[in-house]
């Protein structure tokens, strides 16, 4: 059985930002950055239930508008996280359209939108009930770097410089549970969206001696069957470390932002990052505060990640795009330490 999560670039790595990561046996998902993204679906849009915003340049946000056209009228809480300042942006965006009919909605739409400061969160609700009028600002400890959790994952954050705060994420899968295909079998049971709850419950740490029902359209002879939490696990479950998926863009090559990287993306599964430059224009790239080819592999390698995924690419490049993945493959090859003391400060 495949991890919980299955992340996707919304786009070609010429395109906007935005990492689309859906959970498996549920009508759910997340999402890092949102830039311009009609090539997720309505179906897909209505699956978000949290939004990881880096930094609001208008390639990470320009898709906020698009969820929440797509989610108005229904009833659904979608929390939104950003940087420090977000929950102004935020009130900003809203407070551009006309909401004189939305307290009427049957169903409402309501957004708690957190913003992260370096010492603390802070958190206000915008309901459509309210003509999305921000509420009074909640504040909360920072218990950093966790900026979010349940029992099956947490969501890391750090705030990296890219001449504005930006953040950069890792999301962990707590422990992977790993499915016997053949003890199914044995069991004469057929996988379903029962599957998802017994990994809940397995990463709710549930008492082993609860009882867990299967309904009868998932038992091959007849059903519905019941067993022992314990027993399910024991027979059917292989735990094992939990997946971690890292997602960095819009950083400056600095001694600070990659020391925050490399923590990030410590030993990830999967390493989402961003290679706008080629590393002959990285005096551009050091202007505009964004990460070359070379530089990103060369971090992937150093953070150990198992395989990473580039975007952002500059449109400078158009027609030889193909420079910036040779370049970034050449360098997580090589593996070159960096040298974290000689790189410049922030
Ligand atoms: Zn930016
Ligand atoms: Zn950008």
């Amino acid at each position: 059985m495949p991890p919980v999560f299955n992340p996707r670039m919304a786009n070609d790595p010429t395109g906007d930002p935005a990492l689309f990561v859906p959970f498996f046996y549920e009508k759910r998902a997340l999402i890092f950055d949102a830039g311009e993204i009609s090539t997720l679906s309505p179906r897909d849009i209505l699956k978000i239930s949290h939004v990881f915003i880096t930094h609001t340049h208008m390639d990470h946000f320009i898709g906020f508008d698009r969820i929440l056209r797509i989610c108005l009228g229904r009833e659904k809480t979608l929390h939104v996280f950003g940087p420090e300042g977000f929950i102004q942006k935020v009130s900003s965006k809203l407070g551009a359209y006309t909401w004189n009919l939305v307290h009427n909605y049957e169903n409402p739409l309501v957004m708690r939108v957190t913003e992260t400061r370096p010492d603390r969160l802070v958190s206000c609700r915008f309901d459509c009930r309210n003509r999305f009028e921000a509420s009074r600002p909640e504040y909360e400890a920072f218990p950093f770097p966790v900026l979010y959790h349940e029992p099956g994952f947490t969501v890391e954050a750090a705030i990296l410089d890219h001449d504005t705060a930006c953040l950069g994420f890792a999301l962990k899968e707590r422990l992977s549970i790993n499915i016997r295909k053949e003890a199914l079998d044995e069991m004469g049971l057929i996988p379903g969206p029962w599957l998802y709850e017994l990994k809940q419950a397995l990463y709710a740490d549930m008492n082993p001696e609860t009882r867990f029902e299967i309904p009868d359209s998932f038992c091959r002879d007849s059903g519905p069957v019941e067993f022992r939490l314990c027993e399910l696990s024991d027979r059917l479950a292989i735990l094992t470390r939990g997946k971690k998926i890292a997602y960095i863009t819009d950083a400056a090559f600095n001694r600070q932002n990659v020391e925050k990287i490399m923590q990030l993306a410590q030993n990830a599964d999967h390493l989402f990052i961003e290679a706008a430059f080629l590393e002959k224009d990285k005096d551009i790239a050091a202007r505009k505060k964004h990460l070359t080819a070379a530089q990103a592999g060369r971090i992937a390698a150093e953070a150990g990640a198992k395989r990473y995924t580039l975007f952002h690419f500059s449109p400078r490049y158009s027609g030889c795009y193909e420079e910036l993945e040779k370049e970034a493959a050449e360098s997580f090859r090589l593996n070159e330490p960096l040298l974290r003391q000689t790189l410049p400060g922030a």
